[in-house]
């Protein structure tokens, strides 16, 4: 190759197009196209056709629709019913009457218009199991682990029973996977008040559509796949799910009892019938103190109800194999084994939307459409970029985790970063997970940015953010990138803190007349995320020297290690068994071969930061980069930074995976085992601890020492 066709425009010039191009009204109007019906995964071909021609009309011809055969579910039937023996006798002479038909509906309103359309689409879940059960009921507060267990100390009789499950804890499928796991017929999710904080109507605040408060009839609907052991399609594992493909039985990642989703007011009568039944939720841990609808007359008892008062589950599912669209853009770069992804999901639960995701689907229009005029002005970017708009993402992550299973090989020798964003705005609140080598840039990007909060002139995203960037967990499209192909990925959005409006996730009124009046009014919030992923993009992308910090991942698997050593340390039995098999069982000696390996990478990574910060001070500010480019010697040298940079990640895989949990390859980051959204650091340690299982424990202190020396010997080599 000999060189660059030079970009005309310098970086200052750049980023100056990407924070003025983005604009109120045009998101406005993209906002209203993606929101106007139903699109759910795999019924969506119109929408991912407009993408593309919208990002083919703003300057990326390069934009293709890349389709998978997925399985998945669409519902058939569902019902609720509280039953109640009316004429006791054998079980054929009784008789039973309906005490409570739950109506399963969100209420169709005037104010909100998609709320009514006649092929709205119906509550249930994705990935649950069709079944007609009845039964005595449990209430199980989050449907945690630990709640589970409350319930099990407390002898409340689980087998048999369907579980009445709070949302809010974990990822639902996990409540779904332990109730099953303890021999639970079916499973009932709602949505309760108590976990609306302030913004309540008990608080007298008014219900949508007039008020902030939570629309009584809203109900969550959501994948209950078991995320935590692998994503996407559940009949493809770690490989595409192209036509014609071998398949693998669904069941290792997706639940075998069925479950539903309702909203409080058809949870109301289900509670109340509890009440005089079984211990009262007063009598376990804090957790159990939320309930909101005391005022309504519920005690919270767990029950079981008694056995002349029981549920009938049905719900009827249709399973098939059916066609699912990414649309895929590029642009390519000057460098065309350095590249940046973009993505976003486009499928909703609902007809509208426009939280999730399509404030993030209408923020990327604008992100393409300032690309585009960037273009225009002769903007040639130096590293690849791709942009993504998933399909699937609802039920598991399906576009996202089989377009990476199908790229592997070219985005383990090409990718530099994955940059996610799920939810761009519903509501005034920054938030960010990120792979630590990208905190710095991040914090960069934001601190370039305006708020929409101008109470104090001149103010930054940054300036009004917590300062806290989340590990990676899991929940949406960047986790086969971060978790199975060890790529540095981010995750941000604009999301509701306690005291703005509640958001009605996967319910019919996250609706574009939601978004208008309460949750973005003014559409700031979207202006700004598409301007701070731009920008975040075009700075890796344009940095001669990649814009990581690798001292920054050092020091966080450091802290993460101190961590570790903490929960050693709260766990007796652990440090029992460990002394009584003559190990060290004081913590801050317990992982000697981890501890050193990681004090040593802490110093290979600083001396890379170091031959990084050279380079970039041989550039000076903004050079424009055909000057250092026939610079041979320089040229070469960044370019090896840059591949070490671009592939330290990828150390930190092992390809086993995880126990029990082989997709998961990153030995750093995985979603909890028993959260699913929130991540876990070490997954091999915290797990081994968890199940106070020592050798297990040794083994993975082991697999991390190996992996640890191997990132050193990359950074070193
Ligand atoms: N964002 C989706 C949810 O939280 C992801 C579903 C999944 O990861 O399976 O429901
Ligand atoms: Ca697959
Ligand atoms: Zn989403
Ligand atoms: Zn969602």
């Amino acid at each position: 190759q000999d060189g660059p066709s030079t970009s005309s425009i310098s970086q200052t010039v750049l980023f100056d197009i990407l924070s003025e191009t983005p604009d109120e009204q045009k998101v406005r109007e993209w906002s209203q196209y993606y929101t106007a019906g139903p699109h759910l995964a795999g019924k969506n071909l119109s929408q991912a056709e407009w993408t593309k021609d919208r990002w083919v009309e703003f300057g990326i011809p390069q934009t293709e629709i890349v389709s998978y055969d997925i399985y998945v579910n669409y519902p058939r039937d569902h019902r609720l019913a509280l039953l109640e023996k009316t004429k006791s006798g054998s079980d054929e002479a009784a008789e039973w009457g309906v005490k409570y038909e739950a109506s399963l509906e969100e209420d169709v309103l005037d104010e909100d218009g998609t709320s009514g359309l006649k092929d709205r689409i119906p509550t249930f879940h994705g990935y649950s199991a069709s079944g007609n059960v009845t039964g005595q009921y449990v209430f199980a507060n989050y449907g945690t682990y630990s709640d589970f267990e409350e319930l099990q100390n407390a002898n409340v009789s689980l087998e048999g029973k369907i579980a009445l499950i709070k949302y809010g804890g974990i990822f639902r499928g996990l409540t779904v996977k332990r109730g099953q796991e303890l021999g639970m017929i079916g499973a009932v999710l709602y949505s309760d008040p108590g976990d609306d904080g302030a913004v309540t109507e008990e608080n007298g605040e008014e219900a949508y559509p007039n008020g902030p408060a939570r629309e009584p009839s809203s109900v969550q609907r959501g994948s209950v796949q078991f995320l935590s052991i692998a994503p996407g399609d559940p009949t493809t594992p770690g490989y595409p799910s192209k036509p014609g493909v071998p398949r693998l039985p669904a069941n290792a990642s997706t639940p075998s009892i069925p479950s539903i989703p309702i909203s409080y007011q058809d949870a109301l009568p289900l509670l109340k019938a509890l009440n005089g039944h079984g211990p009262n939720a007063t009598s376990f841990s804090e957790r159990w103190q939320r309930g909101g609808l005391g005022y309504k007359g519920v005690e919270y008892n767990v029950g079981p109800s008694p056995a002349h008062l029981q549920l009938n589950l049905v719900n009827d599912q249709e399973y098939v194999i059916t066609p699912m669209w990414n649309v895929i853009g590029i642009i390519n770069g000057t460098l065309q084994d350095e590249v940046v992804i973009l993505g976003n999901h486009r499928d909703a639960w609902v007809a509208g939307g426009a939280g999730d995701p399509n404030s993030g689907s209408a923020a990327m229009i604008e992100v393409v459409r300032s690309f585009g005029k960037a273009l225009e002005a002769g903007w040639k970017p130096l590293r690849t970029i791709v942009l993504a708009s998933w399909d699937g993402e609802e039920y598991g992550l399906l576009g996202s985790t089989e377009w990476v299973e199908e790229y592997l090989p070219w985005l383990n020798s090409s990718a530099v970063a994955y940059l996610n964003v799920d939810v761009g705005s519903s509501g005034p609140h920054f938030k960010a997970a990120a792979a630590p080598l990208l905190n710095q840039i991040l914090v960069e990007v934001i601190e370039s940015v305006q708020s929409p909060n101008q109470t104090v002139k001149g103010q930054t995203v940054a300036d009004v953010w917590n300062k806290k960037i989340a590990t990676m967990g899991s929940g949406s499209d960047f986790t086969a990138f971060q978790d199975f192909a060890g790529i540095p990925s981010i995750d941000i959005g604009f999301s509701a803190e306690p005291g703005s409006a509640i958001y009605h996730y996967h319910s019919n009124y996250d609706s574009f007349d939601w978004m208008d009046r309460l949750g973005d009014p003014g559409w700031h919030y979207h202006v700004t995320i598409a301007k701070v992923w731009a920008l975040l993009a075009a700075r890796i992308v344009e940095k001669p020297v990649v814009a990581f910090n690798a001292k920054d991942y050092a020091e966080a698997l450091i802290g993460y290690l101190d961590g570790v050593k903490n929960q050693v340390s709260n766990s007796t039995a652990l440090q029992l068994a460990l002394s009584e098999e003559g190990f060290e069982a004081e913590p801050a000696t317990l992982f000697p071969r981890l501890t050193a390996a990681l004090d040593v990478l802490l110093t290979a990574s600083e001396s890379l930061d170091a031959k990084a910060a050279v380079l970039k001070e041989k550039l000076g500010h903004d050079i424009p980069w055909w000057k250092w480019w026939k610079k041979i010697k320089l040229y070469h040298a960044i370019r090896k930074v840059n591949t070490k940079y671009k592939l330290l990640e990828r150390k930190f895989l092992y390809q086993e995976g995880l126990d029990g949990r082989p997709w998961y390859k990153h030995t750093v980051f995985a979603p909890g085992l028993w959260t699913g959204y929130s991540g876990a650091t070490f997954p091999g340690l915290v797990e081994s601890i968890e199940q106070g299982d020592t050798e297990n424990l040794r083994k993975w202190e082991g697999i991390l020492a190996d992996v640890v020396k191997k990132a050193i010997g990359w950074l070193e080599k």
